[in-house]
């Protein structure tokens, strides 16, 4: 079994980064620009937010956090966004999610700019990326397609099950799998909470993709021997032996299902650092964009 390192491999893409930042800048090229939202006061979100921001100041990017309280109306909101759209020094925007209720996270993804679009969740990126074009791709499921590229693991004609089928990871998740790219070319089942026999569906998987937010669902009995496994679940489960009173937990029963695997990701260390370096390779073409 081989560990999928995606804390090694978010480094390294970030070093990456900061050369090719340091290389613009040396041409007289603008310095990318992220700026990001976030409402309220959520301490999951208060934390996804903070590594974005220190990323880009590892990596040479300016990056702009706009506060709201949790109380902000949807119309004032779209107005703040209606600003960054119009900002020309912003190349990338990011909207926190989850929003407070009253707002419709459908309305925030459809005022944002395709062009700064770097989370890819505008409808405008999404139809791309199903035709296949150039887009903004979504950063989770696009940090997994890195790992694998990374890791060389074998995805052409294999059959991949993912487990969730979310606008933001699991439904892109299958449709990158499936396309005709390598990392790709998989047979892709996407299975959720009214799949019969997920078992059945995950035991004959070559490579299982978990995007559920369920602890331990992905058990030992569900993974056939020498299987690749993707843990996208990150779900904060009380531990008193934490400064923090939490944990983050995996979809996968990692100790009984590691032994089992060819490849398998941790949590944490895995699925979330790439996503966060997705998201600084996407802030890099946007301002590259406009050059
Ligand atoms: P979500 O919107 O809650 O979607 C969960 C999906 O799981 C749904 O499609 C649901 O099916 C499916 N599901 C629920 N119970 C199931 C069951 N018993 N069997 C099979 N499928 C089941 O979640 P999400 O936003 O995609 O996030 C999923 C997890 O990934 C969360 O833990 C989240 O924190 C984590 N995450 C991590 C990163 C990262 O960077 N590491 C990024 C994003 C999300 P239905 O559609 O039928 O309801």
């Amino acid at each position: 079994m081989q560990l999928l390192d995606g804390k090694a491999l978010s480094d390294l893409t970030k070093a990456q980064l900061k050369e090719k930042v340091d290389q613009r800048i040396a041409e007289g090229k603008k310095r990318p620009h992220l700026a990001a939202i976030l409402v309220g006061n959520d301490g999951g979100s208060e934390t996804y937010v903070g590594s974005k921001i220190r990323s880009c100041e590892e990596i040479g990017y300016k990056s702009t956090l706009l506060r709201f309280e949790a109380t902000i109306t949807e119309a004032e909101l779209l107005a703040e966004i209606k600003k960054v759209n119009d900002n020309d020094d912003i190349d990338g925007l990011i909207v926190q999610l989850p929003l407070p209720k009253h707002i419709s996270v459908e309305r925030v993804i459809e005022s944002t700019d395709p062009e700064k679009d770097v989370d890819g969740f505008h409808p405008v990126n999404v139809g791309r990326m199903v035709q296949g074009l150039p887009c903004f791709l979504p950063a989770t499921p696009n940090g997994i397609m890195k790992i694998l590229e990374h890791y060389k693991i074998d995805t052409i004609g294999k059959e991949c099950v993912v487990i969730g089928r979310s606008d933001i990871v699991g439904t892109p998740m299958s449709i990158l799998m499936s396309r005709n790219t390598n990392p790709g070319n998989a047979t892709v089942t996407l299975c959720h909470s009214k799949t019969k026999d997920l078992r059945g569906h995950t035991l004959k998987a070559d490579i299982i993709i978990s995007a559920t937010g369920i602890p331990n669902s992905v058990t030992a009995d569900m993974v056939k021997d020498g299987a690749v496994v993707i843990d996208v679940g990150t779900t904060r489960v009380p531990d008193t032996s934490k400064k923090s009173g939490f944990r983050l937990s995996g979809d996968v029963d990692f100790v009984n299902v590691s032994p089992k695997c060819s490849y398998i990701t941790p949590v944490p260390g895995g699925v979330g650092p790439m996503t966060i370096g997705s998201l600084m390779l996407n802030t890099l073409q946007a301002a590259a964009n406009k050059d």
